[in-house]
């Protein structure tokens, strides 16, 4: 199957807290800072589907967000507002980078649509192995499959393949939670190899509806990536199969850094010069791979904003996808405002 790639182990333990999770960065944006707002798809419904609802902003809200972003801030490119900050050139005020993650095909009507029209830029990190992509990744496969059987028949799928010790986690731990236990109680990846397997053996014990063939409507097409520069959104690295790259040797990590920068900049005849680590996870070796691919700017999801002193190659983020308009405005307008 695509993206079922590599055994490599997850370390025990590693559970991280879904993007965005953190919204205790209430302060308003300073003189000198300038904001990455993150998101993943934009939904025209107003629920999530199947994934997780830190990963979905339903457009209304989107909308909102944008009539508040245009009224007050300069919404401007990653690398041109790093190197505003990097140049002490006056970064204009309240200075706000928009980034959406994955490859999600509703995003073209929702968010290219829309910023084409008011010629607002953006950056879109792509996973270059969801591209054209018929089958779910199987992150969200997984998701998917929380959302069909129901969090009860689940648990008891999984306590009937897991260790007896295994504690499924209770329904407040949330979906995102949930994979992330699952994958560190494995010891691998659901990307992986292994973990496909596992899904395979765990979608028929459950008796779960098909998922096959789901990703035609879901992802984008090869034709749609090459077209976003013309709508003043840039490709950024997202790596190939969405692995985390902590969890891969040196050899692993280049296959997906370089592999995706290969991929996306043939695609769109542009250099990839931007980078989001899938998860937000990466280490020494990551940071090490990118600056010799030639990657000047890389995103995480530590929540912050930026400044002259921050690690070009450590970017924070903000969550935008939970925050109402007004939540968006005291973020970076500040009570007062
Ligand atoms: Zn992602």
């Amino acid at each position: 199957m695509p993206g079922c790639t590599g055994v490599d182990r997850v370390p025990h333990g590693q559970v991280v807290d879904a993007p965005g999770f953190d919204i205790s960065h209430s302060l308003p944006q300073q003189e000198g800072e300038f904001v990455v707002l993150m998101y993943h798809r934009v939904t025209k419904s107003e629920k999530s589907d199947f994934l997780p609802s830190a990963l979905n902003c339903p457009a209304s809200r989107f909308r909102e967000h944008l009539a508040v972003l245009a009224r007050h801030c300069s919404i401007l490119p990653l690398e041109e507002a790093w190197n505003l900050v990097r140049g002490g050139r006056g970064l204009p005020p309240r200075t706000v980078v928009l980034t959406f993650d994955d490859c999600w095909y509703e995003n073209m009507e929702t968010v290219v649509d829309p910023l084409a029209d008011a010629t607002i830029p953006a950056t879109f990190f792509i996973p270059a192995g969801d591209i054209d992509r018929e089958e779910l990744h199987p992150n969200h496969r997984f998701h998917y499959l929380v959302s069909r059987v129901g969090r009860e028949q689940l648990t008891r799928g999984l306590q009937s393949m897991l260790p007896s010790s295994s504690m499924v986690p209770s329904e407040e731990a949330g979906p995102w939670n949930l994979r992330l236990w699952l994958e560190s109680t494995l010891g691998y990846e659901l990307a992986s190899q292994s973990g496909c397997a596992f899904l395979d053996t765990l979608e028929q014990g459950l008796g779960a509806p098909s998922s096959v063939g789901l990703g035609k409507n879901l992802y984008m097409t090869s034709d749609q990536v090459r077209d976003l520069p013309t709508y003043g959104i840039q490709v950024g690295n997202h790596t190939v199969n969405h692995r985390q790259l902590t969890a891969l040797g040196e050899a692993g990590q280049r296959v997906e850094l370089a592999g995706a920068q290969r991929i996306l900049s043939a695609l769109t005849g542009r250099p990839v010069t931007t980078l989001a680590y899938p998860y937000g996870l990466f280490n020494e070796l990551s940071v090490k791979i990118a600056a010799e691919l030639g990657y000047r700017c890389a995103c995480t999801v530590m929540p912050g904003y930026n400044d002259g002193d921050t690690d070009p190659m450590r970017l924070r983020r903000i969550n935008a996808s939970q925050l109402s308009g007004k939540e968006l405005a005291f973020r970076i307008l500040g009570a007062a405002s």
